[in-house]
Formats: C-alpha cells, sequence, structure tokens
C-alpha cells in the first residue's frame, strides 16, 4: 500500500513539475524551514528559485512559493560515490550472476533500484560497476526515465588483468566505452581475507593511466598495507578502507585521498539477506565471519578517521540488492554510532562528494548557477539525523519527482 501510495505521489509531483516546464518563463520557488546548503551554511525561512534545470538564487524574501517545505530541512540531493546499480535478487530472492540472465531482465532491475534510490533522496550515484551501467545511465540522463544522475565504471581492474602494460590497455579500453571513472581492486574481498594482491607496479600503471586519459580512479583496499600502496600509487579515492592504522590516516590526510568507508548498510544489509547470498562463491561461513571481524574493526577505524579530522571522508554505502533505496541508514549510523557530526555527514554526501567525483561546481550544493538538486526531510535534521529516512521531497535538475506534503 505504501509503495502505491508513494508512486501515486511521484506522477503527480512529475506532472507538476511537467506543467511547470510547459510555462517556460514560470520559475519553481521552495520555501525551507531550515536550509542545509551542503557546504556547512545554515539559512533559515530560506527561498530557493529554481530556473529550468538550475537554481537562479537563494533569498530569504518572504510571499507565496510553489511548494512550501517550511518545516522541513532541505539539503542537496544527496550522492552516493559506491553503489552497484544491477546488483538484484531475482524472482527465487536470491542474488544471482549478471552472466545468468538476459540484459534486459538486468537492466530493468537496475532501473527499479535508480527507481527506489531516487525516492530515498539521492539524486546522483556512482555504480562500481556493470558494463549495462552505460544504458541505464544515458537513459536517465535523455530525462523521461526516473533515477538518479548516474557515472559508472563500467567494470573493473583487478590484479588477473594481468601486466603493467595490460593493465594500462584495459584502462585505455573502460574509458573508450564511456566509463567515469576506473574502479580498482588492489586488495582481495574481505571474505577472502582482504589482502592486498596487487603490486606497485600495476597500481601505478592503473592510477596512472587513469589520470592519463583523464579520469579518476577509486580503489578497493583495506589494511595498512593495502591502504598505504594505493595512496603512494597515486591513486584518488579509497573503498572500504579499514583496519588501517594513525599513520595511514596522516597520509590520506596529507595527499587528501577521498575515503569511503563502509560503516554499516553494507554489513546490516547482507545480515538481513543472509539466505539470499550465502552458499554463492565466497559467501561462506568463513566468508561472513571475516565481514564480521571487518564491521568491528571497520567501526573503530571509522572513529580514529573522525576524530583526527582532516581526511576526505565521503559518502558511499556500497549498495548490493536489499540495500538500495535505504542509502540514508549508513550516514545517520556514521553519525549515530561514528561518531561523525551530523553536518560533517551531510557536507560528505553533498558537496565533498560532489568534488571527489570531479562535479563540485555542478552538483552538491545549494547556491546560484548549480543544478537544481535538494531533498527535504521533515524537523531538523541536525538535531535528528534519523529524519533523513523520511526523504519527503524530491526534485533533481528541477523536476520533482516526489512531494508527499506535511
Ligand atoms: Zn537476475
Ligand atoms: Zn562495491
Amino acid at each position: 500500500m505504501t509503495s502505491t501510495r508513494t508512486l501515486l505521489v511521484a506522477l503527480v509531483g512529475t506532472v507538476v513539475a511537467l506543467t511547470g516546464l510547459t510555462a517556460q518563463d514560470d520559475r519553481i520557488t521552495v520555501r525551507a524551514g531550515r536550509l542545509l546548503d551542503g557546504t556547512g551554511r545554515i539559512v533559515e525561512n530560506a527561498r530557493i528559485t529554481i530556473d529550468g534545470s538550475e537554481i537562479a538564487g537563494v533569498d530569504r524574501l518572504r510571499g507565496a512559493v510553489t511548494y512550501d517545505l517550511s518545516g522541513m530541512t532541505v539539503m542537496p540531493g544527496l550522492i552516493d560515490t559506491h553503489v552497484h546499480l544491477t546488483s538484484h535478487f531475482d524472482a527465487d530472492g536470491e542474488t544471482h550472476d549478471d552472466l545468468d540472465e538476459s540484459p534486459a531482465r538486468t537492466i530493468l532491475y537496475a532501473a527499479e533500484n535508480a527507481y527506489k534510490t531516487l525516492q530515498g533522496g539521492v539524486t546522483t550515484i556512482q555504480s562500481l560497476g556493470s558494463p549495462l551501467d552505460a544504458e541505464l545511465r544515458d537513459a536517465i540522463a535523455r530525462g523521461s526515465l526516473p533515477g538518479p544522475r548516474i557515472l559508472s565504471s563500467l567494470g573493473a581492474i583487478r590484479e588477473s588483468t594481468g601486466t603493467p602494460d595490460e593493465i594500462r590497455t584495459a584502462v585505455r579500453q573502460l574509458a573508450n566505452n564511456g566509463a567515469d571513472v576506473i574502479k580498482i581492486f588492489a586488495s582481495a574481498s574481505i571474505r577472502d581475507g582482504g589482502e592486498l594482491v596487487m603490486s606497485p607496479e600495476q597500481l601505478e600503471a592503473a592510477c596512472g593511466e587513469a589520470t592519463a586519459v583523464g579520469l579518476r580512479s577509486v580503489v578497493h583496499a583495506y589494511g595498512t598495507e593495502g591502504v598505504t600502496a594505493v595512496v603512494e600509487a597515486g591513486c584518488g579515492g579509497i573503498e572500504h578502507g579499514t583496519r588501517f592504522d594513525d599513520e595511514t590516516i596522516a597520509l590520506m590526510a596529507e595527499r587528501e585521498t577521498y575515503l569511503d568507508l563502509h560503516l554499516e548498510l553494507l554489513w546490516s544489509n547482507y545480515d538481513e539477506y543472509r539466505s539470499a547470498f550465502i552458499g554463492r562463491g565466497n559467501y561462506t561461513e568463513m566468508g561472513y565471519a571475516r565481514m564480521a571481524e571487518a564491521r568491528r574493526a571497520g567501526l573503530d577505524t571509522f572513529q580514529r578517521t573522525v576524530s583526527h579530522g582532516d581526511v576526505k571522508m565521503v559518502f558511499g554505502t556500497d549498495a548490493l540488492a536489499g540495500a538500495h533505496g535505504r542509502n540514508t541508514d549508513e550516514l545517520v549510523a556514521r553519525v549515530r554510532i561514528g561518531r561523525q557530526r551530523p553536518m560533517d555527514a551531510i557536507v560528505s554526501a553533498t558537496s565533498l562528494a560532489a568534488e571527489s567525483l570531479g562535479l563540485g561546481d555542478r552538483i552538491g550544493t545549494l547556491a546560484r548557477g548549480y543544478e537544481a538538486d535538494l531533498i527535504a526531510v521533515p524537523g531538523d535534521a541536525l538535531a535528528d539525523i534519523v529524519a533523513l529516512r523520511n526523504v519527503r521531497f524530491v526534485m533533481k535538475g528541477g523536476v520533482v519527482f516526489k512531494y508527499e506534503a506535511q
């Protein structure tokens, strides 16, 4: 019943927005009880004016508005820097290998995931990533299909990709295919122990070639040895991280490496859907035991990194089947158990995440000239971060995709 109501509201919202688009001169205005601009600034009783797909201005003028969100906290649409858009449960309730089914079916599941993600308040994602992401990315960008803006790696570089020369060739191939970022597995899966498996030469080839073709690199790595090797190879971002020492934290701060440390949603989702994962590949009893250990160690690592204060911690969830649309659970956990300040958590998912994607001048901030991506949650999100689980308003590129009045 809830999902039907949500869909109806979404459709009504879309109609409102489309009506607005037909009258080209009509600007949309939004009243925010409290506006968080994404960079740390707070404006009470703000008015946001949207012209087409962009924000035309933010002021405090009174008067009638198109959307009165005066009881809500309004912030930029959230940015999740690590999801797996095509990951889904099949009709039997279990995960599967992409190769088992038609690309058409996989893409439809991915479209469902994209819709849920957008409704959950995430207006931009980085998918790390299936080659099939490209079709959905381009379809959503055409403007009719509801979903977040998508960046994708379209694949990954692994130790098994080969020699440094073979790795450079593979990076160029991904770039030619239209990848937005290069995903690299420097360490083994945590279910296989998470040890560093790439040589320094392989890492430098992967991250160096990414830079040479104008792409960012994000690297799956664990532990002091793995994370240090990745940072020293000049790679741009660390995925997962965890189990690294204080020297590594200082090194990441010095090199301005982006860190996306998954604290909670990834693990709780694996526990919740244990029966859907267990028995496939390295999802064994031993694999689950190693994930439980990584979760414990990750909390300590996250808290130490937060208390250091100078590491560029960005928001990402590693959302797989079961987690799409619940992305903000991770942000809530980062505050409640990770000890990150609410404003820092929100900045990590807005302006800082945008900066990490190379989109810091287009999204992630509510200011004139930025894309009109904004969301609202009831009450004061800074006082009660759990409000982020209750996204009531979603606008992407000036189009309203969700509006549940108070
Ligand atoms: Zn399937
Ligand atoms: Zn991942």
